[in-house]
């Protein structure tokens, strides 16, 4: 049912208002991406930044909200530093990129070195005011890069989002990675949290001279948990300087070299799954 934002009938007028909020936001949302994985370092904020730029480039306006509140990446993935975070009318302005809205925590620390030492009731609240309170607009796509695990972030935001919504999961083609990222997969059938399907990243090495490529890790991890759950494979994507690059940098690989190996499977990945 369309939330017309009166509360008047519900027994907390506050968490009722709260509730209205991120009603109205989702509905301005037509599909719902989460990045997610069981294990860290595996390639999940790159991920999350190339699918977005990547569907922004196929035409849609796309938003990327990072809630990865220990390590947000995001800022530094696409150049924009401890920019801030503007508000307007309460709600909170996401930076612009082109057709691309970013919103990441990282916007708010001038120390990109600092740690944050937060609880989870602080976690919780300040995600629920990235999904209900930014003032995405209109968005084919939202984009959600989670922080590792299977804790309170990525919790929160299953449980928050509405809609059509879907779980893009990244593993690496190590036994050790995968059994972790087994958990994820996991984590998405008992919350009956739909998954897309998989991603392995690290995915073979492409040698800078010859361009052959090199199994540097185990191979197949992707393939056997994607037939083990019963889930896609969405694409294999190799280790390459250039993504590396393009991380460092803030110029997102999908964009900047987009012809290169990786650069193609992810396109190839966009254009079929999304
Ligand atoms: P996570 O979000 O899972 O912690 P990141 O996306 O931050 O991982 O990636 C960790 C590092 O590895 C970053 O420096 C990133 O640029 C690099 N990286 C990720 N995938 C690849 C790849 N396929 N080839 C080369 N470098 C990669």
């Amino acid at each position: 049912m369309a939330c017309n934002g009166d509360c008047s009938n519900c027994n907390s007028k506050e968490k009722a208002a709260e509730d209205c909020r991120l009603k109205s936001t989702m509905q301005n949302i037509k599909h719902k991406i989460v990045v997610m994985s069981g294990k860290g370092g595996v390639g999940k904020s790159t991920v999350a930044v190339n699918l977005a730029v990547s569907l922004a480039m196929a035409g849609n306006s796309v938003g990327l909200l990072d809630v990865d509140i220990h390590g947000p990446s995001i800022p530094q993935m696409l150049k924009l530093g401890n920019c801030g975070v503007m508000m307007e009318n309460d709600m909170i302005l996401p930076q612009e990129i082109g057709s691309l809205k970013v919103v990441s925590l990282g916007f708010m620390f001038d120390d990109p070195d600092g740690a944050i030492i937060w609880r989870g009731p602080m976690k919780i609240g300040v995600i629920k005011q990235f999904l209900s309170d930014v003032a995405w607009g209109e968005l084919d796509y939202l984009v959600i890069d989670s922080p590792p695990g299977t804790g309170d972030e990525p919790l929160t935001v299953c449980q928050l989002l509405d809609g059509d919504k879907k779980a893009v999961i990244v593993t690496t083609p190590q036994q050790v990675a995968a059994n972790d990222v087994a958990k994820s997969l996991n984590f998405c059938q008992q919350l009956e949290f739909p998954v897309l399907g998989l991603v392995e990243n690290m995915s073979g090495f492409v040698c800078p001279d010859c361009g052959k490529v090199v199994n540097i890790f185990a191979e197949g991890a992707g393939e056997k948990l994607a037939a083990k759950y019963g889930v896609e494979l969405l694409a294999k994507i190799p280790l390459d300087p250039v993504i590396c690059q393009g991380g460092d940098e803030g110029t997102p690989f999908s964009q900047r070299f987009a012809k290169s190996v990786p650069g193609k499977a992810f396109e190839a990945m966009v254009q079929k799954y999304f």
